[in-house]
C-alpha cells in the first residue's frame, strides 16, 4: 500500500494487483502498531507523506509511550489497533487514492525484455504492462502452515499460497531462500478469567502518530498481563516431539527475537514462566490475541497447554496457532533502492526481502514506491543513510549483510539513534519529502512553524533567568548565584518538562500553549552535550560515506584483500567505504587497502599495483 500510494503521489499511474482487495493490511498477526524501533519507522514513514500513522491513530484502540523512563533516543510509541477497522481504513483510503487502480488477481510471471522488467502476468493469463514493478509478496511465496505434523499451503490461515511467482523469479537468476514465522492461537475473551490477570490501560493524553490525525476521543480498551506455570512448561516441554519446530518439520530460520513458546521453554529451561500479554483484536469483538504464546503445537496441546496460564484455565480457542514458512531473497541482491541488481525497473519490498513486522514493510514499500517512481523519471534514487533515518539503517543492514534469519527492527541496530529520534522525524525527512512531491505545502509549512516556535523556545530557555531563591531545594543545587536559567534547570537531573511548566505559568510564559514545541526544545537543550558529540560521529561517518566505488570496480584485481573481504565485496557490492567497512568478517586493514585501490582506480592509474 506504502509503494502504489508513494508513487501515485509522485504523479505516477500506479497498479496495485492484489489476491483479495477486501484484505489489504490485514494484520497478520499481532494487532499492534510501533513498539521500541518500530515506533520510529512509523514516523518516519509518516514524515514522508505515507499512510501508516493515520491508519493506526485512526483505528487504534489503546496508545502507549515505552521507555520513557529511559532518554528520548528510545522512547517509542505503541497502538493496539482494532485489526478489521485498520484494514477497512486502508482499502478505503487505498481505493480512493488519485492515480491508484486496485486489481485482483494473482500475479504468477514477472516480464521482461533487454535487461528491463515490462510487467507480469497474472496465473488467468491478464498481462499487465509497466515500466517498473514492485513485489510485496509478504509470507505467500511458497507459503506453507505447520500446526503439529499437519501441513497446509497457505499465504496465512485461509488464504492461497502464491507457488509460480518465486519459480519467475528464479528464473530470472534470483536466489531464493526460505524462512519461517509463527502465530498464537486467538482466544474467546468471554472465556477468560481477567479478575486473575493485571490490567495494563492506554495513556492519556493518547500519543498519537501522526501530527495530521484528527484528534479522537473514546474509551481506550485495556490490555492484560497473565503468566504461564509450572503446569505449562510440563505439557510444553513433554510435546516438543511433537512440534515441527524440533520434530524436523520446519527447516528454516525463524526469528530470534520471538521464539515460540516452544522454543521459548526449551531455550531458557531453568525460567520457571513467561510472560503473556493479552490483547483485545478490536471493538465489538470478542477475539483476543495472547502475545508471547506463538506456538506450532498439534491443535489440541495448544489447548492443554493454553489452559494452563493464570486466567486462561477455561479459554476457547477460536482460531489455532501455527507456524510458517515462505520464500524470500536473501537482500543483497537489491541496492540500496530497493532495485533488483538483477534486472533495471524490479523492486523488492518488505517480507520478501526478509524482513518481519508490518512496520519494516511499510517503510520498505514507502521508499520502493519513490524510487520506481525516479527510475520511470530517469532520475537518482533516493537513498537515506544510516545517520539520516532508521529506515536507512534497515536498508543498509539489509543489503551489507543480507539476511538468513527474519529482521526487525530494535533502537540498537542504529549507532546515532539519540540523532535518530521519534521527535525529530519531520526535521530528518520533511525537506526531502516536500522535494520529492510526497507532502502538500501546507503540511510543510505548519512543521516550519513549528521548527520556528522550537528555535523560539530553545532561545528563550537559554536567556530566561530566575531567582533562585524561587526555586526552594532545587535551588540550593546552585550556591554561587542568585538567578539560573531555565536552560540550566532543564539540564538538572531529575528536572523534566512537566517541573517547568508551573514556573513558566508563573512567568505569563508566552511559550506555554505549544507544547510540542517546547518538549523538542528542552529535549535539545537538555541532550545537547550528547547531540553534538552524535554530530561530530555522524560527520565522520559521512566523510567515509561519500568515498564512493564506482559500478566497475573489480575486486578481484585488489591484491592484500583477505579472501573473505573479497567475497564479501563481490556478494554485496558496496557503494561506498563506509558500507564496506561495515560488512561482516571486513577488518580495517581491508579498508585501507581497498582504499587505496580505490584512489588509483578514480584517478586513472588503473586497479594494478
Ligand atoms: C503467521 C504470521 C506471523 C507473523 N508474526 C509477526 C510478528 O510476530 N511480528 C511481526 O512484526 N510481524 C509478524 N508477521 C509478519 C507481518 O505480517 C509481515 O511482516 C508484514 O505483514 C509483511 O508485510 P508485507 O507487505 O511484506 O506482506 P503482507 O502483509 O503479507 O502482504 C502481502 C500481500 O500480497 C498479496 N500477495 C502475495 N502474493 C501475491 C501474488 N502472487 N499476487 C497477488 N497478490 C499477492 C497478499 O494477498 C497480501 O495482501 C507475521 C506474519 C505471519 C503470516
Amino acid at each position: 500500500m506504502e509503494a502504489v500510494l508513494a508513487a501515485a503521489r509522485m504523479g505516477k499511474k500506479a497498479a496495485l494487483i492484489t489476491m483479495e482487495t477486501s484484505k489489504l493490511a490485514l494484520m497478520s498477526c499481532n494487532p499492534a502498531v510501533g513498539g521500541i524501533g518500530k515506533s520510529q519507522l512509523v514516523k518516519e514513514v509518516d514524515a514522508l507523506g505515507g499512510m501508516m500513522a493515520l491508519a493506526i491513530d485512526a483505528t487504534g484502540i489503546q496508545f502507549r509511550r515505552l521507555n520513557l523512563s529511559r532518554g528520548p533516543a528510545v522512547w517509542s510509541t505503541r497502538a493496539q489497533a482494532d485489526r478489521r477497522a485498520y484494514s477497512q481504513f486502508v482499502v478505503d483510503y487505498v481505493v480512493s487514492s488519485r492515480n491508484v487502480e486496485v486489481i485482483e488477481g494473482l500475479v504468477a510471471d514477472i516480464q521482461q525484455a533487454g535487461g528491463n522488467v515490462t510487467g507480469v502476468t497474472t496465473e488467468d493469463g491478464r498481462r499487465f504492462y509497466a515500466k517498473a514493478v514492485i513485489i510485496t509478496t509478504g509470507t505467500f511465496l511458497g507459503g506453507l502452515i505447520h500446526i503439529g505434523e499437519q501441513k497446509i499451503e497457505a499465504g496465512r490461515l485461509g488464504e492461497p499460497a502464491a507457488n509460480s511467482l518465486s519459480k519467475s523469479l528464479a528464473q530470472l537468476g534470483l536466489e531464493i531462500g526460505r524462512l519461517k514465522t509463527g502465530t498464537p492461537p486467538r482466544l474467546n475473551g468471554d472465556t477468560i478469567d481477567w479478575s486473575k490477570c493485571q490490567i495494563q490501560c492506554g495513556e492519556e493524553p493518547m500519543p498519537f502518530f501522526s501530527p495530521n490525525s484528527p484528534l479522537r476521543t473514546f474509551h481506550q480498551i485495556p490490555c492484560h498481563l497473565t503468566n504461564t506455570t509450572e503446569r505449562t512448561k510440563e505439557i510444553v516441554s513433554a510435546n516438543f516431539g511433537k512440534s515441527p519446530i524440533f520434530s524436523g518439520g520446519i527447516k528454516s530460520t525463524g526469528p530470534r527475537y520471538c521464539p515460540s513458546i516452544e522454543a521459548k521453554f526449551h531455550r531458557f529451561s531453568d525460567k520457571p514462566s513467561h510472560q503473556i500479554f493479552l490483547e483485545p483484536e478490536g471493538n465489538g469483538t470478542n477475539e483476543i490475541y495472547p502475545n508471547g504464546f506463538s506456538t506450532a503445537l498439534p491443535e489440541e496441546i495448544q489447548g492443554d497447554a493454553i489452559r494452563t496460564v493464570t486466567g486462561l484455565e477455561e479459554v476457547e480457542i477460536t482460531q489455532p496457532g501455527y507456524a510458517i514458512e515462505y520464500d524470500y531473497c536473501p537482500a543483497h541482491q537489491v541496492d540500496r533502492s530497493l532495485e533488483c541488481r538483477q534486472l533495471a525497473g524490479l523492486f523488492l519490498a518488505g517480507q520478501i526481502n526478509g524482513t518481519s513486522g508490518y512496520e519494516e514493510a511499510a517503510a520498505q514499500g514507502l521508499m520502493a514506491g519513490v524510487n520506481a517512481s525516479l527510475y520511470i523519471d530517469d532520475e537518482p534514487p533516493f537513498i537515506l543513510d544510516r545517520s539520516e533515518a532508521y529506515i536507512g539503517v534497515m536498508i543498509d543492514d539489509l543489503t551489507t549483510r543480507s539476511t538468513t534469519e527474519p529482521y526487525r527492527m530494535f533502537t540498537s541496530r542504529a549507532e546515532y539513534r539519540l540523532a535518530l529520534r521519534e521527535d525529530n522525524s519531520r526535521d530528518r525527512l520533511m525537506d526531502h519529502a516536500m522535494r520529492l512531491g510526497l507532502v502538500e505545502r501546507t503540511e510543510y509549512e505548519q512543521f516550519r512553524s513549528l521548527q520556528v516556535a522550537t528555535e523560539s523556545a530553545i532561545m528563550h530557555f537559554r536567556k530566561t533567568r530566575i531567582p533562585v531563591d524561587d526555586l526552594g531545594e532545587l535551588g540550593k543545587r546552585f550556591k554561587k548565584q542568585s538567578r539560573v536559567s531555565l536552560a540550566r534547570l532543564l539540564k538538572q537531573p531529575g528536572f523534566n518538562l512537566p517541573d517547568l511548566l508551573p514556573l513558566l505559568s508563573e512567568l505569563g510564559d508566552q511559550f506555554t500553549e505549544d507544547r510540542e514545541a517546547l518538549e523538542r526544545a528542552a529535549i535539545t537543550i537538555r541532550y545537547e552535550g550528547y547531540i553534538d558529540k552524535q554530530q561530530r560521529e555522524i560527520d565522520r561517518f559521512k566523510k567515509l560515506e561519500t568515498e564512493t566505488i564506482p559500478d566497475d570496480f573489480t575486486y578481484e584485481r585488489v591484491p592484500g584483500l583477505k579472501t573473505e573481504a573479497r567475497e564479501k565485496f563481490v556478494r554485496f557490492r558496496p557503494d561506498s567505504l563506509g558500507q564496506a567497512g561495515r560488512m561482516e568478517g571486513v577488518t580495517p586493514g581491508d579498508i585501507a587497502v581497498l582504499a587505496v585501490y580505490l584512489k588509483r582506480h578514480k584517478s586513472g592509474r588503473g586497479q594494478q599495483a
